[in-house]
């Protein structure tokens, strides 16, 4: 009996078969995605720059094509082999696509809930083309709503970033200010992250290369401090963003969530309203572990937007699917290289036309 099955028959016997979440997308129609359909242009292209734009978007969709070629692989070229002599999709074809989609890292709920849809579109379904566009379209609708790229509303505007060690905290706060310079704002960093010299030595380096400004204090300082400087220098010198790094592993016995808040707390004390925005950065390599780890960080900070890094190193790139599905906070941006231009907005139909193209 395969993975899956035992999985699933485990969930009878305890009377916890997933559902489907209320919140899902009820149909694919919204979703233009087609293996014959090239990619539709993105981004914000406005009508006198159209063909730049145009391949600006060309350029994303590349990118985010080669950062996710691991977990394409997989997918697609497994499914070309499953469908290898068949002409319907049957009981035990299903049960293959199955395994498949918990190998990239959808999880259960998600991959149950695709399997149906796709189990009642079988009659449509004879090659495996067919299937890849109906998979498509339908990891597109479960993936719903692109979350909104937050556009600065006051000055300074206060982002704040979150995660455990590793995940990439660092190295996308320096790709967000590259970017945020680029578009002609004015940035400041505050290296809050300071339990360990390096890692403001690395965010001094990131500050160097975007251009932007960096708020650091000795090693071991308390990092609320770091914050609350951070702030004061944002304002006299007039800058619109201020992100702040923080760390993912104390050295101390405090907890870590507990001085992630009290980071925040220091924040509130010099704009009411501030942070506007707490980014949590989880790993995409780390699979299913992801969803456990933003409940956590999303129940003691309250999470605006997830950011997901590493999708270029890995064959688990179906998280993101799962992510969408399951929960409620938006996936804003994804990581896809160490590059300072490898960060992209997530849009969930060029995600899915990635995956599956
Ligand atoms: P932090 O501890 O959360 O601050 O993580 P860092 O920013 O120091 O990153 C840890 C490692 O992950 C570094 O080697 C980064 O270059 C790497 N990294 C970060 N984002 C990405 C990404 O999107 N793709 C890849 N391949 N590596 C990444
Ligand atoms: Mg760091």
């Amino acid at each position: 009996m395969g993975w899956f099955k035992k999985k699933k028959k485990q969930d009878q016997e305890s009377g916890n078969t997933p559902k489907p979440l209320a919140t899902q997308t009820e149909s694919a129609e919204n979703c233009h995605s087609s293996a014959d359909v090239p990619a539709r242009d993105y981004r914000d292209d406005g009508p006198s720059d159209k063909d730049a734009g145009r391949k600006k978007n060309k350029g994303f969709f590349q990118q985010l094509k080669r950062g996710l070629s691991k977990t394409r692989d997989v997918l697609t070229a497994d499914l070309e082999e499953l469908f290898r002599g068949k002409k319907k999709l049957d009981a035990d074809l299903l049960e293959e696509i199955e395994e498949l989609l918990i190998t990239s890292d959808m999880g259960v709920v998600t991959t149950m809930t695709l399997i149906d849809r796709i189990s009642k579109k079988s009659g449509k379904i004879s090659s495996a083309k067919e299937l890849k566009s109906v998979l498509k379209a339908e990891v597109c609708a479960l993936m719903a709503k692109p979350a909104e790229v937050p556009v600065p509303a006051r000055k300074p505007h206060v982002i704040m970033v979150v995660g455990v060690n590793g995940v990439g905290k660092t190295t996308t706060i320096g790709k967000l200010a590259a970017r945020f310079a680029g578009e002609g704002k004015g940035v400041i960093i505050g290296a809050a992250d300071t339990f360990r010299a390096a890692a403001v030595e690395q965010l001094t380096i990131w500050a160097e290369r975007a251009g932007v400004d960096i708020v650091k204090h000795r090693d071991n300082a308390d990092p609320a401090a770091v914050a609350f400087d951070s702030i004061d220098a944002a304002t006299a010198r007039g800058k619109d963003i201020v992100i702040i790094d923080t760390a993912g592993r104390l050295h101390t016995k405090v907890n870590l969530m507990e001085e992630l808040k009290k980071i925040k707390r220091a924040i509130a004390k010099k704009i009411p309203d501030a942070p506007h925005d707490i980014y949590l950065v989880i790993d995409a390599t780390t699979g299913q572990n992801a969803l456990s780890q933003a409940k956590l960080f999303h129940d003691s900070m309250g999470i605006t937007g997830l950011i997901l890094t590493k999708l270029d190193g890995t064959a688990k790139g179906g998280v993101v699917v799962g992510i969408c599905n399951t929960l409620d906070i938006p996936l804003t941006y994804i990581g896809v290289g160490e590059g300072v231009n490898d960060l992209q907005n997530f849009d969930p139909e060029q995600y899915a036309e990635a995956l599956f193209s």
